[in-house]
């Protein structure tokens, strides 16, 4: 098992919780991280662990039970469609004009790690598909 998956397997643990993620420091502004957009409703900032020339991540600034894609309820609707645009706009404004790729990790299986809904989005290099 890759050491991404055994880190994913082991916050599986935390992911019903609902306690405070590294996104809430993040969203907080009480570590730094590379914000490259905020608005009311969501935030996008540079992942510590790029894995291409440019991968940042979308949250959402208020968690409300979204730890995780899967706990999404009709409530969210209108927000997952707001990370969705917030992703594009900013994979925009990044110079991804060739495309990329938007992930979700789900769940211990998905390699999710932080129980705070996040998007990745990856570019700046060919991508392959299968993903691992
Ligand atoms: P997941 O594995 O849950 O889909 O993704 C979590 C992502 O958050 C990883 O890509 C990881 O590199 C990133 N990450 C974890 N901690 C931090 C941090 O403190 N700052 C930033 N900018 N990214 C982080």
């Amino acid at each position: 098992m890759s050491s991404e998956a055994e880190k994913a397997q082991a916050a599986a643990s935390a992911a019903d919780t609902g306690a405070p993620t590294i996104f809430d420091k993040i969203i907080a502004k009480q570590i730094p991280a590379q914000i490259i957009y905020e608005d009311e409703q969501a935030l996008a900032f540079r992942d510590i662990s790029p894995q291409g020339p440019v991968h940042f991540l979308v949250i959402p600034k208020v968690r409300n039970g979204l730890t995780q894609l899967s706990k999404a309820k009709e409530e969210h609707k209108p927000l997952l469609g707001h990370l969705l645009y917030v992703a594009a706009q900013v994979a925009k404004q990044e110079g991804l004009s060739q495309g990329y790729r938007v992930a979700i990790n789900d769940g211990p299986n998905g390699c999710q790690s932080v129980y705070h809904l996040h998007l990745h989005i990856i570019g700046g290099r060919q991508m392959s598909w299968p993903p691992g």
